[in-house]
């Protein structure tokens, strides 16, 4: 039986049923960070809503069927100016922002290499690297040198975009739009104005390696070639999905197509293109200039990964998304919902057909987290089944509380004590020392619950 799975293809502009070219190899490929500096909230949107999309390929398929690719810009203009500034070379710069960039999002339960990959088994999540590539951009550049549809000058390969007579298709811009955009970087080496660059001469200073095409002085890529090199080196010539945020769509993803194609003379570089929507903070554009720049450790300072997790997906991934406060207070409590209803449950062999269905229908999240708290107030089993397929409840309440608790530095030991002797007094009638006591414990950062049975609970605080 082929899975259910709907998608919205930006190429088509419709949503249609997901036919992977390969069921055994279903493949698809994000543009990942460019690593200069720490990735902001923004940032985390496609990384979160696409690790959902590989999670869910991999229920659909077999995990051993789905082969995901992000790449990792390590070359770029912002990179080299950081460096600079900082005084540091472009290796530890890029190493240190990556595995900056790893710790945020492990904590925003992203599934990682070593999560996928296993021993002795084909590896299905590559993270792979741009200057790790740079012999493949320069395979695919004389290709498209040698196919007419790239042409060097003064020390530049261009794309010679009037040779490609359906540039534009995914995009869907009009030329003069296109024309127009491309104007702000009119050079004289450019024979259309929509040109874009391959390869590039290095300047003083800048990483360089020796160029394609004979060209003598050492240069450096493009920022699109960099994709499609690395997309066909682990996915082929042509894979099933392309993802990114909406704002990559022009130019880069539009560029890649235009290189990949021209390149391998096929009809389609990816099958199905997602992209997913903006976010701004509290109804504003997130700016550096405003203030209200965020970055995923600021957030993840104040509030558990999941609940970051969980309020990334409350929107659908299309919708442009409210980052707010008042969000992350109610994620926070929906969790704590549905750990509560969890509790020690373990998950049921099978994930809850409500929960595939919704994420089937071009990851309808909302949808999706509507039938978990639906499931919330019924069946804990099937809660933990259809939560987990989404990233969500990997422990038990217990061990969700003693995190916290270790987390917050509380003192068992010191609580316990104080529960006790609050109990006394109030067995004693003292209630002056009762309520001394549980100040104490408020101090500590704990919250005491009375229950009907005469037992005390304690939970952290917050
Ligand atoms: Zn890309």
């Amino acid at each position: 039986m082929t899975p259910m799975l709907r998608l919205y293809n930006t190429l088509t502009r419709e949503k249609a049923a997901f036919a992977p070219i390969d069921p055994t190899n279903v493949r698809m490929y994000a543009c990942g960070p460019t690593v200069y500096d720490a990735a902001h909230i923004g940032n985390a949107r496609p990384i979160i809503v696409f690790d959902l999309l590989f999670r869910l390929l991999r229920h659909l398929y077999g995990p051993e069927h789905v082969t995901y690719a992000r790449n990792v810009t390590d070359v770029d203009d912002k990179i080299n100016a950081r460096a600079l500034e900082r005084g540091i070379t472009i290796r530890a710069l890029t190493d240190g922002t990556l595995a900056q960039f790893h710790k945020d999002i492990r904590d925003l339960g992203v599934l990682m290499a070593e999560d996928v990959n296993r021993a002795g088994a084909p590896v299905r999540f590559i993270e792979p690297r741009a200057t790790d590539h740079i012999g493949e951009m320069h395979r695919l550049i004389e290709g498209l040198v040698a196919a007419g549809h790239a042409y060097v000058a003064e020390g530049h390969v261009l794309f010679d975009v009037p040779s490609m007579p359906d540039y534009g298709a995914l995009s869907k811009r009009p030329l003069d739009e296109m024309e127009a955009g491309a104007r702000v970087e009119v050079a004289p080496y450019k024979r259309s104005p929509l040109d874009f660059v391959l390869w590039k001469p290095s300047k003083a200073g800048e990483p360089s390696w020796p160029s394609p095409c004979g060209i003598d002085a050492p240069g450096r890529p493009g920022w699109h070639i960099e994709c499609s090199a690395m997309s066909w080196k682990h996915l082929g010539k042509t894979f099933d999905i392309h993802a990114g945020g909406i704002d990559l769509i022009f130019p880069h993803h539009e560029n890649e197509v235009a290189q990949s194609r021209c390149c391998f003379g096929t009809d389609v570089m990816a099958n199905v293109w997602l992209h997913n929507g903006f976010l701004q903070v509290e109804g504003e554009k997130m700016s550096k200039s405003l203030g209200n720049f965020i970055t995923i450790r600021q957030v993840l300072d104040d509030w558990p990964g999941e609940v970051v997790r969980l309020n990334m997906l409350k929107t659908h991934y299309r919708q442009p998304i409210d980052w707010t406060l008042r969000g992350l207070e109610e994620s926070s409590r929906m969790l704590d919902r549905w750990y509560e209803a969890a509790g020690e449950a373990a998950p049921d062999a099978a994930v809850p057909g409500g929960v595939v269905e919704a994420l089937g229908d071009d990851l309808n999240t909302p949808a999706a987290i509507g039938e978990l708290h639906r499931l919330a107030g019924s069946d804990a089993g099937a809660l933990k089944a259809g939560a987990g397929l989404m990233g969500f409840l990997p422990t038990t309440k217990a061990q969700r509380e003693a995190e916290r608790v270790g987390a917050a530095g509380i003192d068992v030991a010191r609580v316990e004590a104080l529960i006790a002797e609050r109990k006394a007094a109030r067995a004693a009638k003292d209630w002056a020392a009762s309520d001394r006591v549980r100040d104490a414990l408020t101090a500590l950062g704990v919250s005491v619950k009375d229950n009907k049975d005469g037992t005390t609970t304690w939970t952290v605080a917050g």
